[in-house]
């Protein structure tokens, strides 16, 4: 498993791989611009040339991209649909240019609204943005299940993969904090090992991608998405041991996404935390 963390990429993509090998990563997971505005960063092939040639040089070996939250797929409203695909295209345009292991998506919300012609909106969006880039493959993270979001559960991520064409380059990112929040009992080896079979019957294990590994500062079931650091939450020191070493994560990209202890992200010492955890 690549244990890593998510990292900035302020003041140039490149400087994402020199914070990731200083927090001792050995994946990293970036945004391809802020994730609160719709304006793209504007890349040059210089800072993705530069960006590779770091990575090489590196001891990181997984790269994610986290597409902007502004993206809602599943939005009825032509404009916010426009401006998601258009965002969505560029995020795995990037992941093509520095040879990202995927672009990791929150598929969208239905709103108040029904969910299966959300889940078909959703679909239909991914197929666009497929349609419209190279190689890189687009990994649908499951959700805390609040609100509309899409991807609460297995069957809907299954709907959301079928909707989007069953593309060979759609998978699966599996959040730590998210599944146990929406409801999946996680927390033993045993009980973590139940629900991968559950979501191997559901949507096939080798569409599972990617995953995340954070706590979660509220209840199993409680359908909120609120990341607390490693060992510091619901999940527990336990749960995040089980989740490094099931079998059929091996060799996956593995970031932390937590607030770390000033709220600025992960830190080495986390890192080296769940590195700890793994049994080699
Ligand atoms: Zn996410
Ligand atoms: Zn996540």
């Amino acid at each position: 498993m690549l244990i890593g963390a998510h990292v900035s990429p302020a003041g140039g993509l490149y400087r994402a791989i020199e914070r990731g090998t200083a927090l001792g990563a050995r994946s990293i997971q970036i945004f391809n611009q802020s994730p609160r505005a719709w304006r793209p960063t504007a890349y040059t092939e210089e800072d993705f040339a530069r960006f590779r040639e770091a990575r090489a040089a590196s001891a990181i070996d997984g790269v994610l991209i986290h597409a902007v939250y502004l993206v809602n797929c599943a939005s009825e409203d032509p404009d916010i649909r426009a401006k998601s695909i258009a965002s969505l295209t560029q995020s795995l345009r990037v992941g093509d240019a520095i040879g990202a292991n995927a672009v990791v998506l929150h598929s969208g919300s239905a709103k108040a609204g029904p969910v299966e012609p959300a889940i078909a909106r959703a679909g239909e969006a991914f197929a666009a943005a497929l349609a419209e880039s190279d190689r890189c493959p687009l990994h649908l993270e499951d959700t805390a299940g609040s609100g509309g979001t899409l991807g609460r559960s297995f069957e809907e991520l299954a709907a959301l993969l079928a909707a989007g064409g069953g593309d060979p380059r759609l998978g699966v990112c599996l959040d730590s904090c998210h599944l146990l929040a929406s409801g999946y009992e996680i927390r033993t080896p045993g009980a973590l090992a139940g629900v991968i079979d559950d979501f191997d019957a559901a949507v096939g294990i080798d569409r599972l991608g990617s995953l995340h590994l954070n706590d979660s500062q509220t209840p199993l079931g409680s359908n909120r998405d609120r990341h607390a650091n490693i060992g510091e939450g619901e999940l527990g020191i336990e749960g995040a041991r089980a989740f490094v070493n099931e079998p059929r994560f091996a060799g996956l990209c593995c970031v932390l996404e937590t607030p770390g202890p000033d709220r600025s992200g992960p830190t080495a010492e986390e890192v080296a935390l769940v590195m700890g955890l793994l049994r080699s």
